[in-house]
């Protein structure tokens, strides 16, 4: 076994400091209340301790990527001590990796499953990618609407610009 410490950048440049875990160590790490948050695509992970506000967090946070996944090739899992997500929380991350299971531990058991659901409506996450549009002009919440929950299709209410999942940019 080996370990290193990283810094990583997340997207405010808020630097954290991670210990890189292998599988078997992950495992050993039990946590007796809290949430894991699995299946993260291995790209997305930072952002998903972004959207989650992970970083300003008092929380034990365990992270770790580039675990081998039959349905990802390769996964990122998060941990949380004592700490339960809303569904709005949840949510949040339809828009970046919608195939995110999270298990709800309570006392060393899973005792729920939670799935990402997509919203009919997705606010303050996304940038709309017309720079004319006002949200990219005054300073406010952006709102868009969820065209096609499949393919992530969405649409700006202010200037009903469409975005789809590959192109979008985070707030
Ligand atoms: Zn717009």
């Amino acid at each position: 076994m080996s370990y290193n410490l990283k810094e990583l950048n997340i997207h405010n440049s808020k630097l954290i400091t991670l210990r890189k875990m292998n599988k078997q160590e992950l495992q050993v790490v039990a946590l007796k209340n809290g949430t894991v948050i699995d299946h993260i695509p291995t790209d997305k992970l930072f952002t998903v301790v972004n959207l989650l506000g992970l970083q300003n967090s008092d929380s034990n946070i365990t992270i770790g990527n580039n675990f081998e996944s039959k349905k990802l090739g390769k996964k990122g899992i998060i941990k949380v001590a004592d700490r339960f997500f809303s569904d709005e929380e949840i949510s949040r991350l339809s828009v970046v990796a919608p195939n995110v299971k999270l298990n709800i531990i309570r006392n060393y058991e899973v005792v729920e499953k939670k799935e990402v659901i997509m919203p009919d409506v997705v606010k303050g996450i996304i940038k709309c990618g017309n720079p004319k549009c006002i949200t990219n002009n005054e300073p406010m919440t952006t709102i868009f609407h969820v065209v096609d929950k499949t393919s992530g299709l969405l649409k700006c209410h202010y200037c009903e610009k469409e975005q789809n999942k590959e192109t979008l940019k985070l707030q």
